[in-house]
């Protein structure tokens, strides 16, 4: 297969233009054209070329570009561009050829920037823990909140996760994250306990990149105690991709937490990768319905049946039901109408931080979670 490419890769080159194999599954190529587009036109025909040569394979060829404008630039860089330009659609089967641009390039620098500086940014708490309170439908008094991670920078500007996380999730820096997160939650609850000042349940994102392990549930149980929180105000949050790897295991260790005393709940449900096997597997506490379920839908028979059904199903099985991204005040009647539990959203209130959650549980009345599971046990601590 890789002698076959080579040879059409090397026919297609004139006496001035230069190909080469470099490693593994990779070649490379020198070639000259007037312009971007009929560099592009040529390297879809060669796509071509090459397709029918793999059409009983299930090989996906993808094509970095990079225009040579500089010719005194170093050869490694100009390479280092295409690959980079091609790794931006590496698994994408509808665009399999990507051209080097200025937004890639900046990109990459501030992915290079944000990975080389996440070590010190952790030592310099310039991560902060922004949260979102969880509202109770019926009563519409606060019964928790999830814990979002912002990243403070040094230049006082504040990046929101979709910045980072992935990138951290890439080199792994996420589990450091996450449990730095968990940490900053449990000392802010044992600070509230302390003062006497109202508590309700708070959840914490872990992303999918950790080693759920009994280890993992150990670090949860001496986090907790360092810090002598009650366990059923921690929620432990995993998104339900989560479980397509590792689904044994992953939820052999959730059932662990749940079993030792923690919250459990299973985010973002819905959003594309379920299995609604998994609700048979794991004995989860709440489940986060996602905010994809809400975005510019309007009650509709359809929606309005399929959040019934879940609903339902989570009522029978004694699972609580968050909706999140709960914008207007139609959409809170939605879910509410379907049987929804507990809102999450720009309705009630966006992520906040820590001085103005405080000031919103002393303003705001606050409740314990409703009553479920029959394992459940007082859950909000309140000195109303
Ligand atoms: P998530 O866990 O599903 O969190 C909910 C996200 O929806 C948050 O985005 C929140 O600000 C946003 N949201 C809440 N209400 C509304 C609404 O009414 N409308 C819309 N459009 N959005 C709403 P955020 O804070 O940007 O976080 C994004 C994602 O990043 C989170 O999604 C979570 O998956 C991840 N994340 C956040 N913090 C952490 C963390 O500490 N560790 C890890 N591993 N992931 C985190
Ligand atoms: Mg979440
Ligand atoms: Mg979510």
């Amino acid at each position: 297969m890789l002698r076959k490419i080579a040879n059409i890769l090397s026919e297609s080159c004139d006496e001035n233009e230069i190909c080469a194999h470099t490693e593994a599954d990779h070649f490379v190529a020198l070639l000259s054209f007037k312009n971007q587009s009929e560099a592009i036109r040529a390297v879809e025909l060669l796509d071509n070329q090459f397709r029918s040569l793999i059409q009983d394979f299930k090989l996906l060829l993808s094509y970095g570009l990079y225009e040579i404008k500089d010719t005194t630039e170093d050869m490694n860089a100009m390479l280092d561009k295409a690959r980079t330009a091609k790794r931006t659609i590496k698994g994408n089967y509808e665009n399999n050829i990507a051209l080097y641009s200025d937004e890639i390039h900046q990109r990459m620098t501030e992915e290079i920037e944000l990975s080389s500086s996440m070590e010190f940014a952790l030592q310099n708490k310039e991560f902060l823990a922004y949260y979102q309170p969880k509202y109770d439908c019926k009563t519409e008094k606060i019964v928790g909140a999830e814990a979002l991670v912002r990243w403070k920078r040094p230049n006082g500007e504040i990046l929101l996760p979709e910045r980072f996380i992935s990138l951290f999730e890439k080199n792994k820096l996420v589990i450091k994250l996450d449990w730095y997160m968990f940490e900053t939650v449990c000392e802010f609850l044992r600070k509230q306990i302390d003062l006497g000042n109202p508590c309700v349940p708070i959840s914490i994102n872990f992303s999918r990149v950790n080693n759920f392990g009994q280890e993992f549930v150990y670090r949860l149980i001496s986090t907790a105690a360092k810090y002598d929180i009650p366990r059923r105000l921690l929620e432990i949050e995993l998104t339900e991709s989560a479980f397509v790897f590792n689904h044994d295991k992953i939820v052999s260790c959730m059932n662990s937490i749940r079993e030792a005393g923690f919250l459990v709940s299973i985010d973002d449900f819905g959003a594309g990768l379920s299995t609604l096997s998994l609700l048979k597997d794991v004995h989860c506490d709440i489940l986060k319905i996602d905010k994809s379920f809400l975005k510019n839908s309007k009650s509709s028979l359809v929606l309005d049946t399929i959040l019934e059904c879940i609903f339902y199903y989570s009522k029978k099985h004694k699972l609580l039901t968050i909706a999140e991204g709960v914008e207007t005040k139609e959409q809170l009647e939605l879910v509410r109408n379907a049987g929804c539990d507990i809102v999450q959203g720009y309705y009630f209130d966006r992520p906040m931080c820590e001085e103005d959650f405080l000031q919103k549980l002393k303003k705001r009345n606050i409740q314990k979670l409703p009553a479920f599971k029959s394992t459940a046990v007082e859950l909000g601590i309140s000195n109303n």
